[in-house]
């Protein structure tokens, strides 16, 4: 018997399943690839261990952090060993060369050996969005649910955080950008701002939500900005050991092709066959246990993959899917994974986030290239002697086909992020030992994401990330395309979001 069954185990599947599994739900994790993580896997070639996607992570340990992920990890009783870090990043533009400190007071005295006047508009811009942070931190996430019951809960427990949220309304539903136009003119700080948007939610300050920065810039700064030891996979691995400790299961290789609707209500789901199996022919779907049946079932594929590939038509009202389906998506991404000979770069530093061209919008493709050498950090993840890198930028799915000029497209679509390297490592070339490169189509197949993309690009004020909630009854969304949005920390809260709505308040109180 199953409870649950899970699409997925990204880190919005896991965090929702691992959860579940400590409310003492039968869960069962399906996930098509045979490595568990999603854009958070880690895939190892000739000794060198790659992440495949995010390596930019705050709040994993200590007792500062408000990181919904970190929550997830104390109430299933895991801990991750990090490697704290500071400078950050640095960003590399045209004309110089900034170093980002997550310590607020050195960002700070950065920005003003570059403009003085900057930096006090800056610290303008800051006041504001602390007045935010400071009402939502003391509410934890994981306390959180999507259905009324949230609403006795907050006002029993939090009421005092409520009424500060209250005050701080107007700018919770307002735009980074809006707060950005009220207090900063400088337009060396406006970019820096839009770039720190940019890298956070794919959109410019314009379009992301100021809760969200104001989050990213008082965590880092309190919590400080750490890599898990192993790379992504420590998280991944951390989850997981999470949900079979409580006795659920992961199925890797295992390819959700429907999910099963009857009279409205979800009822479980059809696997994709199994290659060839012998007598399979003479056997029913169930006998071959491809018919996994539950009455609730959380999709963590996106919202475009849920509705367009596992449902249906029928099984949704026309409008809703036509208007879901009309989310705008972010752009996909071309990545370089190499493995290089580290001699003579002793003072390399991990993340870079290079700008080709100002006259170009950050947002260009190929123009901002981002740049994680995880290797200085855990000298594990490359053989003795070399490191590992991946950098990627935003590239448009439309376009790509595996045709006969693939390869010569992908090596030339590959330069600007060799370019961007060649910023921090200027021999970086005569240096390679492993050379891999993702185009969107990599992305797309490997990560199952409609047109590989990196979310749904809803600007602020242009509508609501959508909830959990479908209009199938017992299917429910978890992951990046669900409130709160994009990135690790956004995806585990929703993760909480639906696990907590799925159980008793009372269960929830008890993790609390
Ligand atoms: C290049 C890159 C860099 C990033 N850097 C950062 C960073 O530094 N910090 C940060 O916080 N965030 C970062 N992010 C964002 C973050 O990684 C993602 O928002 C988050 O990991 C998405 O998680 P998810 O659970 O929503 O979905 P996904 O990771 O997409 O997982 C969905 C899972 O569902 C599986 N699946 C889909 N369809 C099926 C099916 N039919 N049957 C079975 N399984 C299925 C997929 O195989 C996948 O494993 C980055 C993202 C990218 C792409």
């Amino acid at each position: 018997m199953t409870d649950i069954i899970v699409i997925g185990s990204g880190i919005g599947g896991l965090s929702a399943a691992a959860l579940l599994a400590r409310y003492g739900k039968r869960v069962l994790v399906c996930e098509s690839h045979t490595i568990p993580g999603g854009a958070a896997h880690t895939f190892k070639r000739r000794g060198f261990e790659f992440d495949s996607g995010p390596s930019f992570y705050c709040g994993l340990s200590g007792d500062q952090s408000l990181n919904p992920l970190k929550q997830i990890l104390d109430a299933i009783g895991e801990s991750l060993p990090v490697i704290p870090y500071d400078p950050l990043g640095h960003y590399h533009f045209p004309e110089g060369t900034f170093a980002v400190y997550s310590n607020a007071e050195r960002y700070r005295q950065e920005l003003e050996k570059i403009t003085p006047a900057g930096a006090k508009e800056f610290q303008q811009f800051e006041q504001r969005l602390l007045g935010l942070y400071d009402a939502m931190k003391d509410i934890p996430t994981i306390a959180l649910r999507a259905d009324w019951q949230v609403i006795p809960l907050l006002l029993q427990r939090y009421l005092p955080s409520l009424g500060k949220m209250l005050l701080n309304l107007p700018i919770v539903q307002s735009s980074v950008g809006s707060v950005m136009d009220a207090t900063i003119k400088d337009p060396w700080v406006r970019r820096l701002i839009d770039l720190e948007c940019f890298l956070l939610s794919g959109l410019k300050a314009e379009g992301t939500i100021a809760p969200e920065v104001a989050f990213m810039l008082s965590e880092r700064s309190r919590a400080g900005v750490e890599y898990p030891v192993g790379g992504s996979k420590a998280i991944v691995n951390a989850l997981v050991r999470g949900l079979q400790r409580f006795g659920r299961e992961l199925r890797l290789g295992c390819h959700v092709e429907q999910i099963l609707v009857e009279g409205g209500k979800a009822v479980g789901v059809k696997l994709r066959s199994p290659q060839s199996p012998l007598k399979r022919g003479a056997m029913s779907y169930e006998e071959r246990g491809e018919i996994l049946r539950a009455p609730i079932v959380i999709s963590n594929a996106t919202l475009w993959d849920t509705y367009n590939n596992l449902l249906r038509p029928e099984d949704l009202p026309a409008s809703y899917r036509q208007a879901a389906l009309d989310t705008p998506a972010v752009d996909s991404f071309m990545h370089l994974h190499l493995g290089i000979k580290a001699d003579g770069l002793e003072n390399l530093t991990g993340h870079h986030v290079v700008m080709h061209d100002s006259s170009q919008d950050i947002t260009v493709p190929g123009n901002t290239c981002m740049i994680s050498i995880p290797s200085v950090w855990d000298k594990s993840l490359a053989p003795e002697g070399n490191h590992v890198i991946h950098a990627y930028t935003l590239e448009p799915f439309a376009g790509w086909e595996r045709d006969d000029n693939y390869e010569n497209r992908k090596r030339e679509k590959a330069q600007s992020l060799y370019r961007a390297l060649e910023r921090v490592i200027p021999d970086v070339r005569e240096r390679v030992v492993l050379e891999l490169v993702g185009t969107p189509l990599t992305h797309a197949g490997y990560l199952r994401r409609y047109r590989g993309t990196y979310g749904p690009g809803i600007a602020a004020g242009k509508g609501m990330f959508p909830s959990m909630f479908t209009p199938v009854k017992g299917l429910y969304r978890v992951g990046d395309s669900t409130l709160p949005g994009i990135g690790v920390p956004a995806v585990a809260a929703s993760g909480i979001l639906c696990a907590n709505t799925l159980v008793d308040v009372g269960l929830v109180l008890e993790v609390l």
